[in-house]
């Protein structure tokens, strides 16, 4: 195994807002890291200085051996390695289904139109949507629109991919589809970072769980250890909260 990511005493402020205050975390190859926490802990922030969506404040990022703060290094191809999965998908319904996923590989250059086309094919099967491949996204379900958003980041090969609240914007009953298409994704290797309120998911499929509150890692474990036997108070606040 090796790190994927390192992140070194990670700060960052808004204003006078300290959000991040000094976050160290490793992520190994193959890992499934949950993040949980309240909302305005700074998960979101978190996530985004992955692939300086944001800028920090202070401290240290290291993706895949490729330090951020390295002013010489290429941060579009660190962006390729990262895919990101957001909470509202944002596929362009001028488009089809299809040509959403075929996009970002053809418009930056890794795949003509035939090869994409194929690729997007095998994705859309992958997600369980591959009659979906000419429908226009607007007549999909959220479910299967977030499906699709899976299946584009996944068209650009990423090394990893960071899921922030990706089933929060979903009625419940297309959750579950979204999480075994994750689930499957974890199955196959794929080192991913999950901002999540699906406990059962962690419960299942976390390597790690991460519990961030007030800007620092309060607690972190074993699904087993977090939910089990928690040690820290605003842990166990929390999960008495949402479990
Ligand atoms: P979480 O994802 O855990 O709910 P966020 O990372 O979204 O938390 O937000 C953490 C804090 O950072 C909040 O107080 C929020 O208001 C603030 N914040 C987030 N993004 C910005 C921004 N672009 N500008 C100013 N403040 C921000
Ligand atoms: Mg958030």
């Amino acid at each position: 195994m090796s790190a994927k990511i390192q992140v070194n005493q990670l700060q960052k402020s808004y204003g006078t807002n300290e959000v991040l205050k000094g976050l160290d975390l490793t992520v190994q190859e193959n890992e499934v890291v949950v993040m949980i926490g309240p909302s305005g802990s700074g998960k979101s922030t978190f996530l985004r200085t992955l692939n300086k969506l944001e800028e920090p404040t202070a401290g240290q990022i290291i993706v895949d051996g490729h330090d951020l703060n390295d002013a010489k290094i290429n941060m579009n191809h660190v962006r390729e390695k990262i895919g990101m999965v957001f909470q509202h998908f944002n596929l362009f319904n001028n488009l089809t289904v299809g040509e959403n996923v075929m996009l970002s590989p053809v418009e930056l250059g890794k795949l003509n139109k035939q090869d994409a086309k194929v690729e997007a094919k095998d994705l859309l099967k992958r997600v369980g949507l591959e009659d979906k491949f000419d429908a226009n996204p607007k007549s999909l379900s959220g479910g299967q629109k977030q499906r699709v958003a899976i299946a584009r980041t996944l068209a650009m090969k990423p090394d990893m991919i960071l899921f922030d609240e990706p089933t929060s914007a979903l009625d419940p009953e297309m959750v579950g589809d979204v999480l075994a298409v994750m689930k499957d994704l974890a199955k196959d290797g794929m080192t991913m970072i999950v901002v999540t309120h699906e406990m059962g998911f962690a419960k299942e499929v976390a390597d790690r769980v991460i519990f961030m509150a007030d800007g620092y890692i309060m607690e972190e474990g074993t699904p087993n250890e977090i939910f089990s036997n928690p040690q820290n108070k605003r842990t166990k606040e929390f999960l008495n909260k949402v479990l």
